[in-house]
């Protein structure tokens, strides 16, 4: 049997984050992962265009996961609207003092820096491709059983595992699940006059379209619809895309052309609002999982896993009752506070109702008008929620100069 501080089951953006970062405060850590190595088959690491929010860059930069290789186009500016219906947002980064919200990094490029950190940090054991198939706990240790037949045994086990998360559902860990019969098809395009560090959420009587800016004049598109509007769509030819791509934006930037590949998510909202028991935890997607709408959903994970780094900080014991409970409620506020607010966005501006259309106009006027609302929308953005995680605090200058 193997003996480690922490096990990570599920190697994603969040469980490989949190493995780092546990191994960086001097944790054994087992990683389990399902899926090889190779980052291009990683489900977790795929083309997805990842807003990261200002206090995200901060956790990855001090976990020492940005370098300079990994390409980050900025987002200074965030330009809302409705197609059909009044209300305009436009919130720039310098009317509250920063240069920017975030930066958009491709999910891939990510990915190959977190499995270089994985392979190359001290203290970190990958068991890949394998997954877990049981565990058992006990007032002192968890004990993990492999389908290979490995036996790994830890203070604690942390499910990174994804929306089906497999150490959620044998912990009995209640989660509300809400289908929305929507999927998000992802693509990139050329655009020949691509403005530059500009994020564009465009809410359309189908569902929100978002643009986002990528590196060589591209921009990453992320469009939703019904999901059976969606199975249509991913086999247009690509003329007709554009055609209708440019019909749903409104305008098209001098000429859109070159598509990439599509790929397509069901979109589903999950909450679990207790995330521990006994030597157990969930994070990431395995707690909770939001619809794209605002570019929450790693964002959230991040700071799961700056919470539970805070908390698991200088306990001789890392999986003892008090500090995860501790976890549970210090997370708890962010947590249901970021899925009910992407749930309302993904609900208010898509629903065909008039007086559901009228308030949404009303509340992009509101957010337009007055500064305090504009304020408390762009700080939501940067992911500065309370009580901010030490990984994301800007304490360093060197930390927010690096993000950038
Ligand atoms: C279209 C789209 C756009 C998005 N845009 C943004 C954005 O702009 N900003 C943002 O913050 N978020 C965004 N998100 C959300 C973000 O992609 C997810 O929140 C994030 O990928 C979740 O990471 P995770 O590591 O928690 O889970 P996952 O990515 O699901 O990773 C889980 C890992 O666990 C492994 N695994 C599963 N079961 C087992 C098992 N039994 N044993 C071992 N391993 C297992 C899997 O192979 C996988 O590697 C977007 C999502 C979509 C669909």
């Amino acid at each position: 049997m193997k003996a480690f501080d922490v096990i990570v089951n599920g190697g994603g953006l969040a469980g490989a984050t949190l493995a780092v970062a546990l191994a960086r405060t001097g944790r054994r850590v087992a990683v389990i992962e399902a899926t090889g190595r190779i980052a291009s088959s990683q489900p977790s690491y795929d083309d997805r265009t990842l807003v990261i929010n200002a206090a995200s860059l901060n956790i990855l930069c001090a976990l020492e996961l940005l370098p300079d290789t990994l390409t980050r186009m900025p987002v200074a500016r965030i330009e809302v609207s409705r197609a059909g219906g009044f209300g305009h947002l436009v919130l720039e980064a310098k009317q509250f003092g920063r240069e920017r919200f975030g930066a958009v990094i491709i999910a891939r490029e990510l990915g190959q820096v977190l499995l270089q950190a994985l392979a190359s940090t001290p203290g970190i054991a990958s068991f890949c491709p394998d997954r877990l198939v049981s565990f058992k706990t006990d007032q002192s240790s968890v004990s993990v059983e492999l389908a290979s037949g490995t036996v790994l045994n830890a203070a604690l086990l942390v499910g990174a595992d994804g929306n089906h998360s497999a150490v959620r559902q044998l912990a009995g860990l209640p989660c509300q699940r809400h289908d929305y019969g929507e999927s998000a098809m992802i693509f990139n395009i050329q655009a020949r006059l691509a403005p530059t560090a500009t994020a564009w959420e465009r809410f359309t009587p189908q569902g929100p379209l978002a643009l986002l800016p990528q590196s060589g004049g591209r921009l990453g598109v992320v469009w939703i619809d019904r999901s059976e509007a969606i199975a249509e769509t991913l086999n247009w030819p690509d003329q007709h895309l554009l055609d209708k791509l440019v019909e749903r934006l409104g305008q098209d930037f001098g000429g859109l052309s070159r598509p990439g590949k599509r790929a397509c998510y069901p979109l589903v909202r999950q909450r679990t609002p207790w995330p521990v028991s006994q030597r157990v935890v969930v994070v990431g997607n395995a707690a909770n999982a939001v619809h794209p709408v605002s570019a929450q959903g790693f964002n959230l994970g991040l700071r799961d896993v700056g919470g539970l780094v805070d908390v698991l900080n200088n306990q001789d014991d890392p999986g003892n009752e008090a500090a995860l409970l501790r976890y549970a409620r210090v997370r708890q506020d962010d947590q249901d506070s970021t899925v009910r607010y992407t749930d309302t966005l993904a609900r208010a501006f898509t629903n065909p109702s008039r007086l559901a259309r009228l308030m949404s106009g009303i509340g992009l006027a509101a957010h337009a008008a007055w500064p305090t609302l504009g304020a408390r929308l762009a700080q939501a953005a940067m992911g500065f929620r309370e009580p901010v995680c030490s990984l994301a605090r800007e304490s360093t200058s060197a930390a927010r100069e690096q993000a950038a």
